[in-house]
């Protein structure tokens, strides 16, 4: 079968791998979709660390072709959402609820074979079935989703409240969606790209604002005269974070989503913080919320014809790779059993 092998730090290539076999708690499926992820592009670049020789892609959906032995929940010809994300059951942090802090934490498309493959193995603990009527592939979105909604849960949104939305790529355009279900009123959205603003305003953005302007205070000012009630950093970047700290209102609470590079440091005034009694909390992967991801895509709650912009084969990965760094990509898929590329 065709899949995308990590090679080390900068090499990534399509190769030839034999088709896997379940063993003993697993399943085998037939790969429908797989997002490319931010996290990707950081593991292909050497920013964040994979196993060399794996398959990636960990943002999959697809179908049960084979079963391992002891399967009695799953059965052959199901779709299934994975979580990529496995963890080990028995270490202090998963003792205590906190299982995304895994001590010993494995994840399919990272340190063991993923998605971006035409068959993949995945163990029982990490299936979500998808319900008859909802295509397959929009189950690639599932995972995606479900670590907006960890962060949104991280952020304690209340309905009725402001948000300011810092960052406009695939993961702000989920969570914009995710915020509006979650009755924010006021959402705007702050990013650099005239295009990404466009589509953040269609998408349902109360306002969009330019970063770069010299004014951009102000502006924030004008729609929050106390200052934003939530913000929600998804850029990864430094001065997001100090506009954050500067424009909060009292009281505030920032969740700082993006996945910044390991070595970033920012400087901040922690006297705001002190003197604004301040809540800036991160959020790491998918704890307990992939259900609840499958459900909100099952009942077509998020408008995945818009968030999926390209779909690619796999042999053409290296281009996927390169059009998610453009402004008018917003999820892309791969899928593994198609031959010619139809993105738009
Ligand atoms: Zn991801
Ligand atoms: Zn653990």
């Amino acid at each position: 079968m065709k899949a995308v092998v990590f090679q080390g730090p900068g090499q990534v290539a399509v190769q030839d791998r034999p088709k896997p076999q379940p063993q003993p708690g697993e399943v085998l499926i037939h790969v429908a979709a797989c997002g490319i992820c931010g996290t990707d592009a950081h593991i292909v670049e050497g920013s964040y660390e994979a196993t060399p020789g794996v398959i990636l892609g960990h943002e999959f959906a697809g179908t049960i072709v084979a079963l391992g032995e002891g399967i009695e929940d799953f059965a052959v010809g199901d779709a299934v959402a994975v979580d990529p994300n496995i963890t080990c059951g028995t270490c202090s942090f998963c003792q205590r609820g906190e299982k995304q802090l895994c001590q010993h934490l494995k994840a399919l498309g990272v340190t063991r074979d993923g998605g971006f493959a035409e068959w993949c193995t995945v163990p029982q603990t990490q299936l979500y079935r998808l319900p008859h009527e909802m295509p397959t592939w929009q189950g690639a979105l599932a995972e995606p989703v479900a670590c907006c909604l960890h962060g949104l849960d991280r952020l304690g949104l209340k309905q009725g409240e402001t948000v300011l939305l810092l960052g406009g790529g695939a993961i702000g355009m989920l969570m914009l969606q995710l915020l509006q279900h979650a009755g924010a009123t006021q959402i705007i959205v702050s990013e650099p790209n005239a295009t990404r603003r466009e589509r953040a305003l269609r998408l349902g953005a109360t306002a969009v604002l330019d970063p770069t302007a010299p004014d951009w205070e102000s502006q924030v000012a004008r729609w929050f005269p106390e200052g934003p009630d939530r913000i929600v950093e998804t850029a990864g970047a430094g001065p997001t974070l100090q506009q954050a700290i500067q424009v909060a209102r009292r009281g505030a609470t920032i969740l700082y989503f993006g996945v910044a590079r390991p070595e970033l440091e920012v400087p901040i005034r922690p006297y705001a913080i002190y003197q604004k009694e301040l809540t800036l909390t991160g959020s790491f992967v998918n704890p307990y919320t992939h259900g609840r991801a499958v459900s909100l895509l099952a009942a077509s709650k998020l408008d995945c014809d818009t968030l999926v912009t390209h779909r690619f084969p796999i042999k053409a990965f290296a281009t996927a790779l390169a059009t998610q760094k453009e402004a008018e990509a917003i999820k892309i898929l791969i899928l593994p059993h198609t031959i010619e590329e139809n993105s738009p």
